[in-house]
Formats: C-alpha cells, structure tokens, sequence
C-alpha cells in the first residue's frame, strides 16, 4: 500500500515541503500512522516487530513519511503511558482515526538537556495555563494535537494542547537539511488556556524520566526508520553498479566499489538485526528495552548516515540530483544523528549501562 502510495512522489514532497494532507489523513484514518495503537481504540494491535518493518519500509521510500510515523506514533505512546483510562479512551481513537499529533518536549535552550526545559504548566482554578516556547518537532505543521512537556507545581508533566487553540504559533521550518516534507516546526505558547483534563494524569515525575518514556519509542522508530534508508541505499547502489561500466567493466566488479556494497550490506544487516533484538524485548515487556532501544538507534543511524553517504559516493553524478533516492537518504540519514537523543549522548547512556552491568 505504501509502495503504490508513495510511488515516485518523495521526491517531489522533500522538494515542495509538503506531503498532501490527503495522503497523511488517509494513512491515519487506517490506523497505519500509529500501528501498534490497541485494538480497543481502533488501531491496528501490530507488535513493536510487525510495527518495525512498516516502518522501515516506509523509511526506505520518504524519511519525512517515515517521521510523520515517528511522531504520531511517539504521541500515541505517551498517552498510552501516561494517561489514564478515561484520556486515553478520548484520544487514542483520534489518532487512529486521522487527527495528526507531535511531540514537542525541546526547547532552545534544552536540547540534549531535557532537565532545562522551562516552558510551564500551571493551574489556575479550573483551568491550565501553559506558557513556553518549542523548537523543531516534527509533524507540528500538520498536527491537530500537540503533546507538550513542561513543568508543573509537582514537578514534570505533559498536556495535549489543540494545536488551534488561542495562544497556540506554529512556525513552521522552512529549510530544514533533511526530511524536508515532515513538517517541522517551532510553538510558542503564550497563556494557552486549557480545561484541567488536558494534563495527563500519569504520575509525575522529573522531566527527563518523563521524556524518556515518549523518545523510547521514538528511538526505535527511527532505528527502523534508518533500516529502511539502508535498504533503500544498498537497492540503488546494487541497481546502479551492475548496470553501468567503466573502464570496459562493470562498477561492481571493481573491487574498491564491491568492498562499499559490503560495508552497506553490514550496515543494513547491523541495523536490522539491532532493530529486531529491541522490538523482540519491547513485544516481550522486557525493561532491558530501553537500552537496547538505545543501540538499536544508534547503530542504525550511524550506520545510516555512513552508509547513505557510500551510496551516493558509488552512484556519484547519477544520485547528485536532490530528489534522488541516496540524496535525500544522505541528507535524511545525517539529522537521524541528532534526534532521539544524539550520537554522543546515545554514547553516554551505553557507556553508563556498559559501567553498571559490569560493576
Ligand atoms: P545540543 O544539545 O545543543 O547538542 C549540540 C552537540 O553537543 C551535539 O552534537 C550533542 O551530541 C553534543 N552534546 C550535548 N550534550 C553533550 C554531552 N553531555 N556530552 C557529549 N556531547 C554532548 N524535538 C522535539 O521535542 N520533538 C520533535 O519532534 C523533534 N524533532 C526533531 C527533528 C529534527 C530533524 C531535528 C534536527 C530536531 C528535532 N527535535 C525535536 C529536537 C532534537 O530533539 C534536538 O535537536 C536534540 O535533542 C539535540 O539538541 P540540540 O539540537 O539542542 O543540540
């Protein structure tokens, strides 16, 4: 379905920016954009694995579809973690029936450091008040909802805000280096007055432990995400290097060109095999899933953006164009470095697990 969806248009969406709201409402009214959504609230009850190679799939035609997928699925989660029964009875089924959502927990001056975030949470009677500010979240420009994190009198919260509620900017990310189509975009939150339901009623709990909870799932949607940007790299480059010669052979015998398609079938095979173990222990409501979500991200974004950039180094003049598959992967690939928790800090928490299994 996502083949014939997509079909040849990516390109055409990372140029223009945009994916038609038909395309993403259609998607979402079939309950593909969040597929691990319970049955009970409309979705389609698919296990992390099944949900996994969806996802990778679609990550190897559109990263900016793929992210549409990353952040409504990550919104889908929250509520389902932190909600309780009577929210997530009123919610879910939006999402599962074609109402967009993001998640906005970064701010300028909390990025890596989510225990900076300062945009506020507060009662005020019967009502909430929220006010701050969020940089870069994916899917804003499209959303009907927006997930927020902030502080409250108790510590940490999040509130589902109507993204067309009074007080409510999106500004959208016009230049974004990758993912052109996944409609980033900044929030300002001036005195959004909101009814007090709209504050998730999970315990409350510190602001990173909080985000933790939203960005494991996105950590393993943009593992199989990068899978699939692999998969589509490793396509192209065996597609191209078996049909064009130089130098009176074909590029893929010479050997300086087989050992990239090697390193990219490692690549691919890490990312997947990465991907697999955590979705495995996720469907198994294991706890050592959130580290190994962790490394499933970042061996498949690493592997990703090193991988997407020997895709274009074999197909040279032929992926230059920026629409082309393994250029827009390269581009994609590099900004899968950044989210989710970036290169270093994915580092840090593995080297903190690597410290505390062995003491
Ligand atoms: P910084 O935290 O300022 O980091 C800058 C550099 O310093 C990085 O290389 C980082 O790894 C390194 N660094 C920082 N701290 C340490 C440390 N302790 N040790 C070693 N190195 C360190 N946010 C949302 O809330 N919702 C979204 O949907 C969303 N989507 C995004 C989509 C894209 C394409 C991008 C680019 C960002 C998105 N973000 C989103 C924001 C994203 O989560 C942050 O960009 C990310 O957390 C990094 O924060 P930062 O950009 O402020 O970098």
């Amino acid at each position: 379905m996502f083949t014939d969806l997509v079909g040849d248009r990516a390109a055409g969406w990372d140029r223009s920016g945009e994916i038609p709201q038909d395309v993403l409402r259609g998607l979402g009214a079939k309950g593909l954009l969040c597929a691990q959504a319970p049955a009970a609230h409309g979705g389609l009850a698919y296990s992390s694995r099944r949900n996994g190679e969806l996802t990778a799939h679609v990550g190897s035609l559109c990263s900016s579809l793929r992210s549409v997928m990353t952040s409504q699925g990550m919104a889908a989660w929250t509520l389902r973690r932190l909600a309780d029964a009577e929210q997530q009875a009123a919610l879910v089924p939006r999402l599962t029936g074609g109402d967009l959502a993001a998640v906005a927990f970064s701010e300028a001056g909390a990025g890596s450091d989510l225990s900076a975030l300062r945009t506020r949470i507060t009662r005020d009677g019967d009502t909430l008040v929220v006010d701050g500010a969020k940089v870069w979240t994916t899917n804003a420009a499209y959303a009907d909802l927006l997930v927020v994190f902030g502080r409250t009198e108790e510590g940490a919260g999040a509130v589902v805000v109507p993204a067309r509620a009074p007080g409510v900017r999106i500004e959208r990310i016009t230049d974004p280096h990758g993912c052109r189509a996944a409609g980033h975009a900044d929030i300002r939150l001036e005195k959004v007055r909101l009814p007090a339901d709209a504050l998730l009623r999970g315990v409350d709990r510190t602001p990173t432990l909080l985000v933790t909870t939203a960005l494991s799932y996105g950590r393993m949607s943009v593992a199989w995400g990068c899978a699939g940007i692999l998969r589509g790299c490793l396509n192209a480059a065996v597609r191209h290097t078996t049909g064009r010669e130089q130098f009176g052979v074909r590029l893929s015998e010479h050997q300086l060109v087989a050992r990239h398609l090697a390193e990219l079938l490692i690549a691919e095979q890490n990312a997947t095999r990465a991907c697999e173990h955590a979705s495995d222990l996720w469907d198994a409501g294991s706890p050592d899933m959130v580290t190994a979500a962790v490394l499933a991200k970042h061996v498949a974004a690493t592997g990703a953006a090193q991988g997407s950039a020997r895709a274009l180094q074999l197909l040279a003049s032929a992926g230059s164009r920026d629409g082309h598959v393994v250029a827009r992967a390269h581009r994609d690939a590099k900004l899968m470095e950044i989210i989710e928790g970036s290169s270093e800090i994915c580092e840090l928490l593995l080297a903190r697990h690597a410290l505390t299994a062995a003491g």
